[in-house]
């Protein structure tokens, strides 16, 4: 495909509620959405949903704009691109890291291939679901009581697993107090590296809750701990923000850090970089889920799909556009059936349209390339 104009729109959106992590709150979504046109005129869309400081990696909104205003998008535009492998291959690999602006660009070209062909980017990447599980994450709230009336609420609402947001000091009193009001439900907990191997005794007691997995308990760049950690609590212990690229994958399966992981395509570049660590996992036997990034109605088709693959074995991150936005920037949004899933959809791409009009409202920053 022969590329003649790129988009790139810094979009801020409001959360419907502050959400909390260890990180800390974040109130508004900054997010860079990429717009790529052939030059027969279909579009394709993509996300790097970024955000504003270097809180969970170390790219931010700014970053990820130089990058792709500066680096990335120049070396496409005018040139014959062999879709989202031919990316890979030229700029994609010689630009280093940044990985959440790549998957900005490698996102928008897996969409432009899939509506190119007239298939569902689902069915183009080999899902083999018609919907998907959806669990939902809970942020850190101000007191047990507001924590159970969420999880309550969001059980109403058909979420079919509920992850809790832990730190020291919001850990074992507060599953405590959950368990002896949710005995049955799935659940789940992550920490987002808020622990050391010095807490093994206080993460060990977590272990009598029952819990599907606990999630990157330990510092991001530190296998070699989570593997010591991994044989002194029972808890299943699955890997987030280490996993940012296939080679962190081999790591922790050789040193046994963990027996699941939780796959951000974002985070590793992208769904051409997604696909290729879902295909070694399911090759090791290490279960996945996909996790999101709060990303707009954009950012969760591309979730939507990848949580169709065969790979995946839990729940994933993905929930309705109406949990974050007011009104979300696709249409139709993404919704909850009620029995817990998102349906998937079989119109081309990522299946659903972007309101082009609330994305010029709602964007801060607009540049074109081309
Ligand atoms: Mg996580």
């Amino acid at each position: 495909m022969r590329i003649s104009k790129i988009d790139l729109y810094l979009v801020r959106m409001k959360l419907v509620s502050p959400f909390e992590t260890s990180f800390g709150v974040e109130t508004h979504r900054e997010t860079v959405i990429v717009r790529i046109e052939e030059e027969r005129g279909e579009v394709g869309w993509g996300e790097a949903p970024i955000m504003e400081g270097p809180w969970y990696s170390y790219e931010t909104s700014q970053t990820a704009w130089h990058v792709l205003k500066d680096f990335i998008t120049p070396s496409l535009v005018g040139e014959e691109v062999e879709g989202p492998g031919g990316f890979w291959e030229g700029i994609g690999k010689r630009v280093r890291g940044h990985n959440i602006a790549k998957a900005g660009v490698d996102k928008a070209l897996w969409d432009l291939k899939a509506r190119l062909m007239g298939e569902s980017l689902s069915k183009l990447i080999g899902g083999v679901r018609d919907e998907i599980y959806s669990g939902i994450s809970i942020g850190i709230k101000k007191n047990i009581k507001e924590l159970l009336k969420t999880v309550e609420r969001r059980l109403e609402e058909g979420y079919r697993r509920i992850k809790l947001k832990i730190r020291p000091g919001w850990d074992v009193g507060v599953l405590r107090e959950v368990r002896k009001e949710f005995p049955h439900i799935p659940l789940q907990v992550d920490a987002n590296a808020a622990y050391t191997l010095d807490d093994y005794l206080l993460l060990r007691k977590l272990d009598q809750f029952d819990l599907l997995m606990i999630e990157q308990p330990l510092d991001e760049d530190d296998l070699a701990d989570h593997s010591q950690l991994a044989r002194k609590i029972s808890t299943p212990i699955c890997l987030d923000e280490s996993i940012k690229t296939i080679y962190d994958v081999k790591a922790a399966y050789l040193l046994g850090s963990c027996e699941i992981i939780n796959l951000k395509p974002s985070r590793v570049g992208g769904i051409t970089k997604g696909l290729e660590i879902h295909d070694l996992c399911l090759r090791l036997g290490i279960p996945i889920w996909i996790g999101g990034m709060l990303e707009t109605g954009i950012g969760r088709g591309f979730l939507v799909a990848m949580a169709t693959l065969p790979g995946v074995k839990f729940p994933n991150d993905i929930s309705a556009s109406s949990r974050y936005f007011k009104e979300d920037i696709v249409e139709p949004e993404w919704c909850l059936n009620p029995d817990g899933t998102i349906s998937v959809p079989k119109a081309p791409g990522i299946g659903v349209e972007v309101k082009e009009e609330m994305l010029e409202r709602v964007s801060i920053k607009r540049e074109r390339i081309g």
